[in-house]
């Protein structure tokens, strides 16, 4: 039996929005780049095997607040990355199930992991880089009202800033990643040092930061801590911590606690479905297999829902492998024919 590792761990990146009336100093400080500040709970970066990135937006048709131009400021914030960094950096656009990168719309404020974010972005790396991000924007302000497309702008650069690994923030106000954003603030361009650290991490002067584990621990969730999907990415975080240590079945209980919480969450499903494919492969390897069978059944539904189809596919192939071997040569039939649909 092949044995899966759990191949993710959460890098969530939380950023505060200023409200209308917050008192911020403007003063600015001097920085050649920020990278040293911005990677202290960790960076990452994609691979040069994974340029140029793909990315696949997702139609923003019927979610309140939306309208086209929204999609072209996105564009053109993605281009602005590339140009900046003389193409260093560079971007592709995919169909979904080809996509590295998934970016959608919202006005659901619950869809942020505090309700002071005007984007979400979830990283995850593994060993090599970044192999997928989940990007969610909002179409609406704060308070509900219209977007204007410059703010959009800078939120939009900002979270692609994450989604290309700087996981943590500039101190300086002027540099678009701030950790804090200003409603109506039209600065849409990145500054010099926000192009000078993007390209640092981007080298091999960023090797000392990549290299440095993710701090789970230290990751900080800023702004409202009770919100369900704060709870519910608190969850993953401790799970992935008892996972370093084998701890699976309390790791198990948090993960389910966080899927029942944030359902439709893409990295606690990957997650969880990873979860599942490990405990059925322990199963199987001590010939538990009613115990393997159960896991897998478990697993297949939540991995089915991933665009990278690698860990899903030994499952189904340890199935079939049970299956045959309980004489259910019907069922692993069913399973092995199900594998060639996938590849
Ligand atoms: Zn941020």
């Amino acid at each position: 039996m092949t044995r899966v590792m759990l191949p993710i761990v959460l890098a969530s990146t939380a950023c505060l929005l200023s409200f209308a009336g917050f008192a911020q100093s403007q003063e600015s400080v001097p920085f050649s780049d920020y990278l040293k500040q911005a990677a202290e709970k960790g960076a990452s970066r994609w691979s040069d095997a994974k340029m140029p990135i793909k990315v696949y937006i997702k139609e923003g048709k019927g979610v309140a607040g939306y309208r086209p131009s929204f999609k072209e400021d996105l564009e053109a914030a993605l281009k602005q990355w590339s140009t900046a960094t003389s193409d260093r950096i560079r971007f592709q656009t995919v169909s979904p199930d080809k996509a590295a990168m998934t970016i959608s719309w919202t006005e659901d404020r619950k869809e942020m992991m505090s309700s002071n974010e005007g984007g979400h972005t979830e990283v995850m790396p593994d060993d090599k880089g970044i192999v997928q991000v989940t990007m969610k924007l909002l179409t609406t302000e704060l308070d509900g009202s219209v977007m204007p497309d410059a703010y959009a702008t800078h939120l939009m650069l900002h979270e692609i800033g994450h989604a290309l690994g700087i996981l943590g923030h500039s101190p300086n106000p002027a540099d678009i990643m701030y950790y804090m954003i200003n409603p109506g603030d039209t600065n849409a361009k990145l500054s010099a040092a926000d192009v000078v650290t993007m390209l640092k991490l981007y080298s091999p002067a960023g090797d000392s930061v990549v290299h440095k584990p993710i701090d789970l621990e230290q990751i900080e969730h800023a702004g409202d801590s009770n919100s369900p999907l704060m709870q519910a990415i608190r969850l993953n975080d401790e799970a992935a911590i008892l996972l370093q240590n084998s701890q699976y079945a309390p790791a198990l209980h948090k993960l389910e606690e966080a899927h029942t919480i944030a359902p439709s969450n893409a990295l606690i499903t990957k997650n969880l479905g990873a979860l599942y494919a490990n405990l059925g492969n322990i199963g199987g390897m001590m010939g538990k297999l009613a115990d393997a069978e159960k896991y897998y059944k478990k697993a297949i539904p939540l991995l089915e829902q991933s665009p990278n189809n690698q860990t899903l596919i030994i499952v189904l192939k340890n199935y079939a492998t049970i299956l045959r071997s309980n004489g259910r040569l019907q069922e692993a039939v069913q399973m092995e024919a199900k594998i060639k649909n996938l590849k």
